[in-house]
């Protein structure tokens, strides 16, 4: 059978998944990015279950970078002022479904990782040409260079150049959610508790503080992006938020000199393009991030699989079936969480809503133990509505 060569755009956790699967499914794999390794990415850090079980599909896990924190306690801090603790210890074979790692040493490792399946990974040189054909697609490199191959992954994140390049942007798209973070040094117990604050002006967003090692947390905030919203009214917001008594309290006090980064989160997979010609998209570059919480490193790693997965099975009967099957799988595996997700992120643009659910979450150790997984993914969003994963809901 002839070996398919592939080429993946962008080695964030959906390239790099994307990558590491075609590898150990005989692929010749060739993953550039612009950036150089270690890189930032303005991103909050929190895995989620789905994360970890992509990270487990790797066969790689988070323990050995230096800032990962598995977290078991959650507080989540109702608009009306109410905290509801979560617990999130380990029971029957359940493991912490959540956990923090600074995302310059998670999307390292994942390179690594790539390099060592044999990857030939070409970092420091963006791609700022593409240019697809009847028997194969060249991507153009920075300084001119010119690379083919049979199938393209893209997974070049929110702006992604490949949609543009092959003139599939929706004009004037700039993402669901506008979201910024920073890192802070603490000497409180949000060194190892989640925070999760719903202030009423920022719903159906939230701000939240995730510890990681070394004594600092990611903070940061996340509101639906509106007509209008303005670069001064985000930065006065963050200002704000940094100086709310309840905030400063577990940050152990106000923290008025630190700079922000943002960045907009696109949580559309019902609208925007998979598949493009010879080219599938994955990750940030197809708008997979959960609508209700932003989330979107396991929904990248899993597009990254599925797209691999589908230049493995059906490479030999060309880019159409791959294209198709591609589709087909994204499709069982994420529109129903993604459209419950984005129902009920409608939902709680309402305080009372939001005040109201949080209420029935803080009902009993029950309510509290399984909201906290299905919040971080332990189950699937849709779960109920998905007879096909019910096995998904083991009761402890
Ligand atoms: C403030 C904030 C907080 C967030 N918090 C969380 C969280 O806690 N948990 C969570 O799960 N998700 C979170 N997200 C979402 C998450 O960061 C993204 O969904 C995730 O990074 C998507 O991964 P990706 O691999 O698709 O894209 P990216 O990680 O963006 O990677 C894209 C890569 O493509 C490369 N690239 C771009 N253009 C080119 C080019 N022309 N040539 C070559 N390479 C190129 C870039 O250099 C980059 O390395 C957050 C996002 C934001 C903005």
């Amino acid at each position: 059978m002839p070996t398919p060569e592939v080429i993946v755009v962008g080695a964030g956790p959906a390239g790099a998944t994307a990558a590491i699967t075609a590898a150990r499914r005989g692929a010749a794999v060739t993953l550039i990015d612009r950036a150089r390794f270690p890189r930032d990415k303005t991103c909050g850090d929190g895995l989620t279950a789905l994360a970890l079980t992509e990270l487990d599909r790797l066969g790689m896990s988070p323990d050995h970078l230096d800032s990962w924190v598995p977290v078991s306690e959650v507080v989540l801090r109702s608009p009306s002022g109410r905290n509801v603790d979560l617990d999130l210890s380990p029971t029957g074979h359940r493991r912490v479904p959540t956990g923090v790692v600074r995302r310059a040493e998670l999307d390292q490792a994942l390179v690594r990782l790539a390099s060592a399946e044999g990857v030939r990974v070409l970092t420091g040189g963006a791609v700022t040409g593409v240019s697809p054909g009847s028997d194969e697609i060249t991507v153009t490199l920075e300084g001119g260079g010119r690379l083919s191959a049979d199938h393209l992954v893209a997974a070049d994140g929110m702006w992604s150049p490949t949609r543009r390049h092959l003139g599939l942007d929706t004009p004037g798209y700039r993402g669901e959610w506008h979201a910024a973070r920073a890192y802070l040094p603490v000497d409180t117990d949000a060194a190892r508790r989640m925070w999760v604050w719903f202030e009423p002006d920022l719903l159906p967003g939230y701000a939240w503080s995730f510890p990681l090692g070394g004594g600092h947390v990611n903070f940061g905030f996340g509101v639906l992006r509106r007509e209008g919203l303005r670069g001064s009214e985000f930065a006065a917001t963050w200002r704000d938020l940094l100086s709310r008594p309840h905030v400063a309290e577990v940050l152990g006090g106000p923290h008025p000199e630190t700079t922000m980064r943002a960045w907009p989160i696109p949580a559309r997979v019902t609208r925007a393009p998979l598949t493009g010609p010879r080219t599938l998209f994955v990750g940030d570059a197809a708008a997979v991030a959960d609508p209700m919480t932003g989330e979107g490193i396991g929904q990248a790693m899993e597009t990254g699989r599925l797209a691999a997965e589908a230049i493995a099975g059906w490479s030999l009967l060309g880019p159409t079936a791959v294209a198709r099957s591609y589709r087909r799988s994204v499709r069982r595996s994420l529109l129903a969480d993604h459209r419950l997700a984005a129902g009920l992120s409608r939902l709680m643009t309402s305080t009372t809503v939001t005040r109201a659910a949080l209420a029935v979450v803080d009902t009993n150790d029950w309510t509290r133990r399984n909201f906290a997984r299905w919040m971080f993914e332990d189950y699937p969003r849709a779960v109920l509505a998905t007879p096909r994963r019910w096995s998904a809901l083991v009761p402890n």
